[in-house]
């Protein structure tokens, strides 16, 4: 490793009559490193060698000492300034293409890097930048070499082979007898009886899963902020499904008078007008419910009395921008979750995940009839982050479960997931300062996706009610009517 770090110091005045003194001092220094310092005019110049320890630290440490040797002086110190920063540092596997970052110019030998930057400000150091750069090239390399591969799947349960009703597809059966109908891209309209249906899904998730289990409901915002979904991870792992909201520059009604002038003779919405009066997002709209579950316990300390916290959202829907989504329902820009989050030590999550899996297992058996199975997958990604491993007893990890669609043939592939479970450790809890007085904190979550479960029910069990298992009629045995249009 190496960190050569060339900035300059701009002084309150000129200070070459204190040359030698500034040697003097600089001698008395006790760096593991190779300094330099030279005041040329009104300029500090100094030059940073070091093997270990990075220069951007060392120099943030020496402005200190630095300011107090000018001070008796009565010479004041402007600030840092980054002429030249070259860092050269070794990475575990060589890129497999080229690869860019902002902010520095890079040089890829193998698997040394070095990494260039130049004229920066004092912030640029202080915010810890350089040291997340280093990361990043690390990250993009290792990604690289996960990209396309496959995610970890292993089977953990499936149920015996079913009959199946019929082999259609729900949702084109739905749109044929006028259920459901397209509004906007994987934007869907439920009428009454795809509504019942999909409201019998949630009455058995809300009476069969979550009140047994004693998760308690809250209702959270439809918006979450930029500042939560840092915290997450979501903004820098999936920039692109997120649906940004815009709050507009102003209520006056004048200040909107050219785009409704526009609206009123072309009876089209003006975009350049519109955008002038937008504010830059600074929210989005719900991708899963979690994120503000967190951000709204940020900086809480949980009683250990109320461990585990058991609590769950279905309030907003989530909105994601999705490949397609014309479609059916089973894969939709917005769709309708039943999210629980659950918080405790490590031994609480695990026992709080056997009673979910046997809880859904009833239902899945029991209620809906399900040709289901249940698999621990780890998208690579999580693996490589050291989220989870592979291994079949670990406990952080998320398990999915799936059911077989028929409509689309093959039983070996043709398999849709419905929900997950997943035991995320300490990750979220770390980044919202969640505490106890005593435990170590878990957290973990599991989404309900209230379509999934009806396309696959539909999709298994076909849209006439007498042939619904009885355990589905106790919760719905008749479809409400349909309006009739001529
Ligand atoms: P997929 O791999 O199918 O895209 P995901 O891994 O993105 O799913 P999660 O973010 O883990 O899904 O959300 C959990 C649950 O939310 C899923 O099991 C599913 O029930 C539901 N879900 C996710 N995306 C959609 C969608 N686009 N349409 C309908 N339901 C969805
Ligand atoms: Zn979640
Ligand atoms: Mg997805």
């Amino acid at each position: 490793m190496k960190f050569d770090l060339k900035c300059s110091i701009q002084l309150s005045r000129e200070a070459e009559e204190i040359a030698d003194e500034l040697q003097e001092f600089v001698k008395n220094i006790d760096v593991d490193a190779d300094l330099k310092l030279k005041i040329e005019g009104n300029e500090l110049l100094i030059h940073i060698l070091s093997h270990e320890k990075r220069s951007h630290q060392i120099v943030l440490q020496l402005y200190k000492q630095l300011a107090i040797f000018f001070g008796k002086r009565k010479i004041g110190l402007r600030g840092i300034h980054v002429d030249e920063y070259e860092i050269e540092f070794e990475v575990e596997k060589k890129p497999l293409k080229e690869i860019s970052i902002p902010f520095a110019d890079l040089k890829i030998n193998d698997k040394i890097v070095v990494m260039k930057i130049a004229n920066k400000e004092e912030d640029f150091l202080r915010e810890g930048y350089v040291d997340r750069m280093i990361r990043l090239v690390k990250e993009k390399i290792d990604k690289q070499y996960y990209e396309g591969k496959k995610e970890y799947w292993q089977l953990l349960w499936q149920s015996e082979e079913k009959e199946h009703v019929w082999d259609k597809d729900p949702s084109e059966e739905m749109q044929k007898r006028g259920w459901i109908k397209l509004m906007s891209k994987g934007k869907w309209f439920y009428f009454p009886p795809a509504a019942a249906i999909m409201r019998a899904m949630e009455r058995i998730a809300l009476e069969e899963i979550v009140a047994p289990l004693g998760f308690k409901e809250i209702i959270q915002p439809m918006h979450v902020s930029f500042a939560t979904w840092i915290k997450t991870g979501h903004l820098e792992g999936m920039p692109g499904e997120i649906y940004y909201i815009c709050e507009p520059e102003s209520r006056e009604i004048e200040e909107w008078e050219k785009f409704v002038d526009l609206l009123k003779i072309t009876k089209q919405v003006d975009e350049k007008e519109l955008l002038k009066n937008l504010k830059p997002p600074k929210t989005g709209v719900c991708y899963a419910q979690c994120p503000n579950i967190y951000a709204a316990l940020a900086g809480k300390t949980i009683a250990e009395e109320s461990l585990p916290l058991l609590i769950f959202d279905h309030s907003t829907p989530s909105d994601r921008y999705e490949a397609g989504g014309k479609h059916g329902i089973e894969r939709v820009d917005e769709f309708h979750r039943i999210e629980i989050v659950y918080i405790g030590t490590k031994e609480q999550l695990l026992d709080i995940r056997e009673k979910l899996i046997e809880r859904y297992k009833y239902v899945f058996n029991n209620i809906l009839d399900l040709e289901w199975r249940m698999a621990r997958v780890t998208p690579f990604y999580l693996q490589q982050a050291g989220i989870a491993g592979g291994e079949e007893n670990e406990i952080k990890g998320t398990i999915d479960f799936e059911a077989y669609l028929p409509y689309r043939g093959d039983r070996s592939k043709e398999w849709l997931e419905i929900q997950n479970i997943s035991i995320v450790g300490d990750k979220y809890i770390k980044a919202f300062n969640i505490k106890a007085q005593k435990s170590q904190l878990w957290s973990g979550c599991s989404g309900i996706g209230l379509e999934r479960w009806m396309v696959a029910f539909l999709a298994q069990k076909g849209m006439e009610p007498e042939n619904w298992p009885d355990g589905f009629k106790k919760y719905l045995n008749k479809l409400p009517e349909i309006p009739k249009f001529l």
